[in-house]
């Protein structure tokens, strides 16, 4: 496995846990949970348009379900809710549909008026520039704590039996008539029938050590945190477009996101333009926050898909597999990605919940445009 990621580490304890597989490396190159999975600002849902996410995702919010006790570790699942604000008529109908879709996959939702958005968010200004008609809420989303999932996942596979190498970069992917060999990394050769490639922002950059290419374009996403606050915003809120997004941390700092930056890159910061965008809109939907001092701020870099879905999925070399395209929302997605990713690598085969998301869907056209409902809603 490569990457220590929230991602690697879940498919890890699964391919040992649900496949009994044990004799399994987790390498990373800095250490466990350093990349996107610490730096992104935890939202939980499942509320996805289309039959193959909602049902991806839902896989994941069942497992978030039951997680801190699977893993005996509290990850700090925290389902408040999440609401995607609607602006105007088309942005009501698109949600109103999308909120239908989701009751027909089981995956629950309801349709919010204005003065219901007010009731569970009453720091709210209704009337910015794009005034609020209403809003989805999915009751069951929320937010995780990211190092303690990263942590959590960690000490169970470790427990059963799985070696993770910090420290540890892998510089080539070595093949041989189309099947793998094993891989070069800093520690020397790691010889290896099966190399599971989890790396987030860094996919196309090892797809490139295997002499394959990927759909994938690597975008810095950046998010900040304010001084910690008394609790004055009680679930998660999102608008696409004002353009940003809010929740407010256990420890009561608001953690405040938006776009990525539209330019490709892998330095883990961003421009100074998005970061006073996505102020500008935060203080238009809560001018009461306009005096609340920014505390820290920082960037990731995100794996962006043509069509805003992941990509889990066998190569053309045996034995080689790739789970990237997460780009903006992966997170919510961590117990999920781990589980079917996990039968992919050890049947050889994807996951009925993953057949849907093999790289073959940008040869075939059989896209699943998640754009709309992803958006800034990460
Ligand atoms: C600012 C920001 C906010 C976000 N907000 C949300 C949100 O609210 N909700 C949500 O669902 N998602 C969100 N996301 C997206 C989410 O963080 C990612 O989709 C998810 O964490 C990806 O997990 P991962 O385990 O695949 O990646 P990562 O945690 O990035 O793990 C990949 C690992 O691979 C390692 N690696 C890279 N190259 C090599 C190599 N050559 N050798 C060895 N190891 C290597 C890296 O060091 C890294 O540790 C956000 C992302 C960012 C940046």
């Amino acid at each position: 496995m490569i990457g220590a990621g929230g991602h690697g580490l879940a498919t890890a304890y699964y391919l040992a846990k649900v496949h009994g597989i044990h004799n399994v490396a987790v390498l990373e190159k800095g250490w466990l949970g350093g990349g996107n999975t610490a730096r992104n600002t935890t939202i939980v849902r499942s509320n996805y348009l289309w039959d193959e996410s909602a049902q991806l995702y839902e896989k994941a919010m069942q497992l978030w379900e039951g997680l801190s006790q699977d893993l005996n570790y509290n990850v700090m699942f925290s389902q408040r809710g999440v609401m995607n604000l609607a602006h105007t008529l088309q942005e009501v109908r698109d949600t109103q549909r999308r909120i239908n879709a989701n009751r027909y996959n089981g995956v629950d939702g309801e349709w919010l008026t204005p003065a219901q958005v007010q009731e569970i968010v009453p720091n709210i200004n209704l009337n910015s520039r794009y005034p609020v008609l209403g809003g989805s809420f999915q009751r069951r989303g929320g937010v995780a704590r990211h190092d303690a999932v990263a942590w959590g996942f960690a000490r169970a596979a470790d427990r059963l039996g799985v070696h993770i190498i910090q420290n540890c970069p892998v510089t080539n992917i070595r093949k041989k008539n189309g099947v793998i060999e094993g891989v070069d990394t800093g520690k020397g050769f790691i010889k290896a029938k099966k190399v599971a490639v989890v790396v987030a922002g860094h996919s196309s950059v090892l797809a490139d050590m295997a002499g394959i290419r990927l759909p994938i374009e690597s975008h810095p996403l950046q998010a900040l945190v304010s001084e910690p606050v008394k609790p004055c915003v009680h679930t998660v809120i999102m608008s696409n477009a004002v353009h940003a997004y809010i929740s407010q941390s256990d420890k009561g700092d608001l953690v405040i996101g938006a776009g990525i930056d539209q330019y490709l890159g892998y330095g883990q910061r961003g421009s100074f333009q998005s970061i006073e965008h996505t102020l500008q809109a935060i203080v238009e939907m809560f001018p009461s926050l306009s005096r609340v001092r920014m505390n820290r701020q920082w960037g990731g870099i995100v794996d962006v898909s043509p069509d805003a879905c992941p990509i889990i999925t066998k190569t053309g070399i045996k034995g080689l597999y790739f789970n990237c395209g997460w780009g903006t929302g992966g997170f919510k997605a961590t117990p999920g990605s781990g589980w079917v990713f996990a039968h992919t690598v050890a049947h050889d085969e994807p996951h009925p919940l993953n057949k849907a998301f093999s790289v073959d869907r940008f040869y075939s056209g059989h896209l699943i445009d998640e754009h709309g409902a992803a958006a800034v809603a990460h």
